[in-house]
């Protein structure tokens, strides 16, 4: 025991942390951006996960729970284990399909980057109930109504989220409804699969019906085929909860989501995600990039809604920036694990980036970090282990340059202070 604890203190010893001797202070000349008093850090496309690195966009994991309402009688929506295995066959599903990002089919012939979706749904219990799997069953032949023609049940109406909802602002609470059967005997009512995407709850309809419609024509696996369906709304009804609006009708203020018919299928048919057809397939960087500009602002509902996932710190999803790599973030990040410049490559930060409790930054012999007005700390009230720059031998020490007055908050280790980790 005493030996291990000596053998510690030790290696702790041994880490070279930065020392402001050895911090270079460069002036900048002011950025096109900044003479114009534009903030980059603020701005939405910056966001967009970079195709050539997509690990440095770490994965975002939205909270959600599914919330089934059937009838007092219970047939008339999912239930028991049919219910259980219709929500994770569709959460399955829209993952695929974020996977997936399909390619923009307009404008015809356009070149809009497919960029990876560095975001995933976890569906998430309540905390400290073993067996909660985040999906639930309630009978009551009054809230599982959706009506999208007006009162009474009307889509808007948040009675379910108010009588039902669980983690309320913490996961982002779905319910499956169904029309009511009046209106789908009305031949001017369309009981298509409709939903409504809030900040902290959806509502999706007629999951039910249309799995009972494909039985009756002789559908294959009709289950399998209403979840792959469901899923894309659901992909549509939670990219408005994450801020994305339709893009067929209005000017979404995205320049790579054209205004379109908004038709279901066809080779001139939108599939972008905030259209409404047949695959909710694409999404833009454009779109992206507000969701994880969203992601990113610390008061916002999307981020109350993320598994924090970046308080704690995981080695195996450290970011290195390889030799011959000049990489420059102009975003917000929250990473995961530790970051390493190594010999010949060089990073400069420009916005915040927050580190995981423990974690380091490492610049190696020949590698370069440039701290160009950022801030670098913990966003969970936690402290990070500070920046290191070993030398071996005769080695060049790494180069840490600020640039605009850096911030290093809640570091452990501080520039110029104490070599010994505490
Ligand atoms: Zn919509």
């Amino acid at each position: 025991m005493l030996l291990a604890v000596c053998v510690l203190v030790a290696c702790a010893r041994k880490v070279q942390y930065l020392q402001a001797e050895n911090i270079i202070y460069e002036e900048a000349e002011p950025t096109p951006e900044q003479n114009a008093g534009i903030d980059i850090c603020k701005e939405s496309d910056n966001y967009a996960p970079d195709a050539r690195y997509p690990e440095h966009t770490p994965m975002r994991y939205v909270r959600i729970n599914i919330h089934f309402i059937t009838s007092d009688e219970g047939e008339r929506n999912f239930s028991g284990v049919q219910a259980k295995q219709f929500a994770e066959k569709m959460v399955r599903s829209a993952n695929y399909k974020l996977k997936v990002n399909d390619e923009m089919v307009l404008p015809v012939g356009n070149d809009t980057p497919k960029l990876p979706v560095r975001y995933r749904y976890v569906l998430t219990g309540k905390e400290g109930v073993p067996g909660d799997d985040g999906i639930y069953v309630h009978r009551d032949s009054e809230l599982m109504l959706f009506n999208k023609k007006g009162k009474p049940h009307h889509s808007s109406e948040k009675a379910q989220y108010d009588t039902y909802g669980v983690r309320k602002q913490e996961v982002l609470n779905i319910f499956m409804l169904e029309h009511h059967p009046d209106s789908i005997a009305s031949p001017t009512y369309k009981p298509s699969s409709d939903g409504i995407g809030m900040k902290y709850w959806v509502k999706m309809a007629g999951a039910f019906y249309k799995y009972q419609r494909q039985i009756q024509k002789g559908k294959d696996d009709p289950f399998s085929a209403t979840a792959g369906r469901m899923a894309g709304l659901l992909n549509h009804e939670i990219g408005h909860s994450m801020g994305l609006r339709h893009t067929w009708n209005s000017d979404d203020g995205c320049d790579d989501t054209p205004k379109n018919g908004n038709c279901w299928k066809g080779a001139t048919c939108s599939n972008n995600m905030m259209d409404y057809n047949a695959t909710h397939g694409a999404i833009t960087p454009c779109q992206l990039g507000r969701m994880e500009y969203n992601w990113s602002k610390e008061r916002s509902s999307q981020r109350k809604l993320l598994d924090p996932v970046w308080c704690e710190r995981n080695p195996e999803q450290s970011i290195r920036i390889q030799s011959g790599q000049i990489v420059t973030w102009e975003s917000a990040k929250d990473l995961n694990g530790d970051l390493i410049i190594e010999k010949g490559g060089t990073l400069a930060i420009k916005c915040l980036v927050s580190m995981p409790a423990g974690s380091y930054i490492k610049v190696m012999s020949g590698g370069k970090l440039i701290l160009d007005g950022c801030t670098i700390t913990n966003r969970c009230g936690d402290e990070w282990a500070g920046i290191i720059t070993p030398v071996k031998r005769k080695q060049a020490r790494g180069q840490v340059i600020y640039r605009n007055d850096p911030s290093l908050d809640r570091v452990a280790n501080m520039v110029g202070g104490s070599k010994r980790a505490r």
